[in-house]
């Protein structure tokens, strides 16, 4: 394990697709960091029919933002969970100057600071083609492509390497817990379209917030998940901040 990152408190204001999820997991392992993601805290609730999650259910099956007090209660929860003191890299939060601001007062109050916002930079047309594939174990939160990273290879096919099933998706089951695996109901390109289109609205004033504290830098997303990881990695060692 590394040095470079460790106790960091990392925010990856990346659009849907832009891999945060897999560079994050990166980061835990080279790190120690603890990793959470905002929408895997509703989609729990949601599954566990919480209060939180009834509240929160509608928003996420048509991509929308959930209001700003319930997902910071989530936020606020899992960020005085003992293990978070070892550094954490949040991802999906905060997608809104008003959250990003939330965020550095609950900081405070628990006499801590933000380290980095890394924005990972990618296209919309390739986040686009990107979700279209993903498929997600909805139990335990693992993540394939059915391209890039097809589960069980029986089920893929040896030339082209798509996925075989996936027209029959309950038929494909996750690798770590032998859950059936399926699509995202907010993957479908048109609520991807949408998702985006709420990215940018929401996430310019912020971006331009966290340049001005000087905490936001910006890596090219483009790649596979080892190679943009390298540019994380010499970014964390020598932070280059967007110009
Ligand atoms: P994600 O897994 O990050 O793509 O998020 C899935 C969904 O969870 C989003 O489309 C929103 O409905 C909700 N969500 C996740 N993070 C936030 C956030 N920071 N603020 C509001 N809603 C969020």
């Amino acid at each position: 394990m590394g040095t470079q990152g460790k106790g960091q408190h990392l925010v990856l204001p990346g659009s849907p697709g832009s891999g945060k999820g897999a560079q994050a997991r990166l980061l835990v392992q080279h790190y120690g960091l603890v990793h959470f993601a905002t929408g895997d805290l509703l989609r729990k609730e949601v599954a566990a029919a919480t209060g939180l999650g009834k509240a929160t259910a509608r928003y996420l099956a048509r991509g929308d933002l959930v209001p700003n007090d319930l997902v910071l209660q989530l936020v606020r929860r899992r960020l005085t969970e003992a293990d978070a003191g070892q550094g954490f890299v949040l991802d999906g939060f905060p997608r809104r100057l008003s959250q990003a601001r939330a965020l550095v007062n609950l900081l405070a109050a628990l006499c801590q600071n933000l380290t980095a916002a890394i924005r990972l930079a990618v296209s919309d047309d390739v986040v686009v083609d990107r979700l279209a594939g993903r498929l997600v174990c909805l139990d335990c939160g693992a993540v394939y492509h059915a391209v890039y990273r097809p589960p069980n290879a029986g089920n893929v096919c040896p030339a082209c390497r798509t996925v075989l099933h996936l027209a029959e998706e309950g038929k494909l089951k996750c690798e770590a817990c032998s859950r059936p695996i399926g699509q995202r109901e907010d993957d479908r390109p048109e609520v991807v379209r949408a998702r985006l289109a709420e990215y940018h609205r929401d996430t310019g004033q912020m971006k331009d917030h966290c340049k001005y504290k000087g905490l936001l830098s910006e890596v090219d997303a483009i790649g596979n998940e080892g190679e943009v990881f390298e540019r994380l990695q010499a970014l964390l060692g020598e932070r280059v901040p967007v110009p």
